[in-house]
């Protein structure tokens, strides 16, 4: 794999693409459908406002798409995943800014469906995981992962696709994933890509537009703690608490910080680690102002 770069800034020296590149976009699940004669498709579920992250992932599956493979990108924001009062209306839908992002990346299919399209008036079935979604996100988010799991499980249905890319930013999410492929039998890889991050470390979210100047300047110190708590492991500190207090000492210089949850956790089990290990990561969720940001970093 080569080395991540800025999309925008490495397409920006490419010729412009011919006709023949032009993404396919579709509304109905009638026509995204791979055909009889499919190739091999690999998809990207994003909620679109796309940025570098998001590039990267179509990066990746373009590569593992091959030549002849299709890439697809779904673009749902998806109401069943967020809680009442949440930022479903407001959450950015810059569509013509999508498209283009998308014909510049050599998207080959763009599915963009309406809520109606995806859910029947009477919609009555949904994608339940027990033992993963309940902590980090889904104890602050409650529902948050059914909505997820039922519109990936969807997704997968109505596109078909023979592996679909996943950022390591949402962890958690990933991880239910991967077990709801295996615990449904669903035939399709599912591939990790590493967190893509701003210059000062902040990752990148389409979120992080909501943020004033202040709370974006501040935000980097999630990164920045989380990268202390390493440093602590790497000079031999395995204690979780200690960790924890350091990092969270990090996050209060910033004032416009306020910690949801900060926690060492297993990466298989997502449990809370009583010494840290090769497996442990950290994982925070604080808010700046009323945007809610997350971030986690491998400990070892
Ligand atoms: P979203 O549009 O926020 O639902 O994200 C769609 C996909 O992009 C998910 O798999 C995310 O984990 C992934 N993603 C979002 N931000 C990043 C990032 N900064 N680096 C890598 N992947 C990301």
């Amino acid at each position: 794999m080569r080395d991540r770069v800025d999309l925008a800034d490495s397409l920006a020296d490419l010729p412009p693409l011919s006709n023949h590149c032009a993404v396919l976009v579709v509304q109905h699940v009638v026509d995204a459908l791979p055909r009889s004669n499919a190739r091999c498709r690999v998809l990207v579920p994003t909620m679109g406002a796309l940025h570098r992250g998001h590039g990267e992932l179509i990066r990746v599956a373009r590569e593992a798409a091959g030549r002849s493979g299709e890439v697809a990108v779904s673009i749902f924001v998806n109401p069943l995943q967020f809680a009442p009062g949440g930022d479903y209306e407001k959450y950015p839908r810059p569509e013509d800014a999508d498209d283009e992002f998308c014909r510049q990346a050599g998207v080959d299919l763009l599915f963009r469906p309406t809520a109606g399209e995806m859910y029947a008036a009477d919609f009555s079935i949904a994608v339940d995981e027990h033992l993963l979604a309940n902590v980090l996100e889904g104890k602050s988010r409650p529902g948050h992962f059914r909505g997820v799991c039922t519109v990936v499980a969807k997704l997968f249905n109505i596109l078909a696709p023979d592996a679909a890319v996943f950022g390591e930013k949402d962890f958690q999410q990933l991880a239910i994933i991967r077990r709801m492929v295996r615990d449904l039998n669903f035939p399709i890889e599912i591939i990790g890509v590493p967190t893509v991050r701003e210059a000062d470390g902040l990752a990148c979210s389409s979120r992080n537009q909501y943020l004033n100047r202040e709370e974006r300047e501040q935000a980097a110190v999630l990164q920045r703690a989380l990268q202390e708590a390493r440093r602590m492991v790497e000079l031999g500190d395995r204690s979780p608490e200690e960790l924890i207090t350091a990092a969270a000492s990090l996050i209060a210089t910033a004032p416009l910080a306020r910690i949801d949850y900060l926690e060492i956790v297993n990466v298989e089990t997502l449990q809370p680690v009583a010494n840290v290990g090769p497996d442990s990561l950290i994982a925070v969720a604080a808010f700046f102002g009323q945007t809610r940001l997350i971030d986690n970093l491998r400990l070892s």
